[in-house]
């Protein structure tokens, strides 16, 4: 039994990425060590928290509050019963799902075993979990965190870049369905664009989605469309191949 820190259990649709609108269950891990300038989930940036907030009933938006720590045995119970029959897969999100290391396996595990698809949505800060759960894992949105999101300060975000590239990389090779994810700031530079994206497209063929960022916490505005446009043809320039532009839609409806 392996316990762990959990902030939310609960069933609602996937709001970005490749697969928006799929219904899944959510597992929200608590705990992240990076520190975006636009996040907006900073409540389950804590790594301890007392209480996880787990939905009474699939899609009811209601909750009750759960002890901290769980043991994956309890949180995989709450997954099967919030699993309706029209759900794509498990989301294991966070905060960052890697920082719960073996506590994320126990889970991703589980799920595989019950037959639930695994999707994992992660920073990519932690290759070491990586290499662990990725036998586990059928799909992975995996963000890669530009300079200018602040996620660590500016002298350590060659290493972080460089860590998400080898978690992407592996992601890849062992035959996970990978994308991966950039949001977009008001300052987010054409350059910047490039140069990853150029790394990405060494990496092999990995589709790209561009996010604008939905202002929260130190972000004050989203980038324009033109914006969006110019960036989206330097990730093409670069070599990727598939490139989406999508907002964040859960919250344009307004659910969890
Ligand atoms: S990686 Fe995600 S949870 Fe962590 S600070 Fe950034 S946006 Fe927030």
């Amino acid at each position: 039994m392996v316990d762990g820190f959990v902030g939310q259990i609960f069933n609602s649709i996937q709001g970005e990425g490749l697969y928006v609108g799929r219904r899944q269950v959510f597992v929200r891990f608590a705990g992240c060590a990076l520190d975006c300038n636009y996040c907006d989930s900073e409540s389950f940036r804590e790594f301890r928290p007392p209480k996880c907030e787990v939905e009474t009933r699939p899609g009811s938006m209601k909750v009750k509050l759960v002890k901290n720590p769980m043991s994956h045995e309890l949180v995989l119970r709450h997954i099967g019963r919030l699993a309706t029959p029209d759900i794509h897969s498990v989301s294991l999100t966070g905060g960052e799902p890697l920082g719960a290391g073996e506590f994320l396996v126990e889970i991703a595990k589980g799920c595989q075993r019950s037959g639930l698809a695994t999707y994992l949505e992660s920073n990519g800060a932690s290759l070491e979990t990586m290499k662990k759960v990725v036998d586990y894992l059928d799909i992975a949105a995996m963000d890669i965190k530009l300079p200018e999101h602040r996620a660590v300060p500016v002298e350590s975000w060659p290493r972080l870049l460089e860590e998400e590239l080898s978690c992407i990389e592996l992601s890849l090779k062992k035959g996970v369905r990978t994308f991966v994810k950039i949001v977009v700031l008001p300052t987010t530079h054409e350059k910047t664009i490039l140069a990853i994206c150029r790394r990405l497209a060494e990496l092999g063929d990995v589709p790209l989605v561009l996010q604008p960022v939905f202002p929260a916490r130190k972000v004050k505005r989203s980038p324009t469309m033109a914006q969006m446009y110019r960036l989206s043809r330097a990730a093409a320039r670069a070599g990727v191949k598939e490139i989406a532009i999508i907002p964040q839609v859960h919250k344009l409806i307004g659910v969890l």
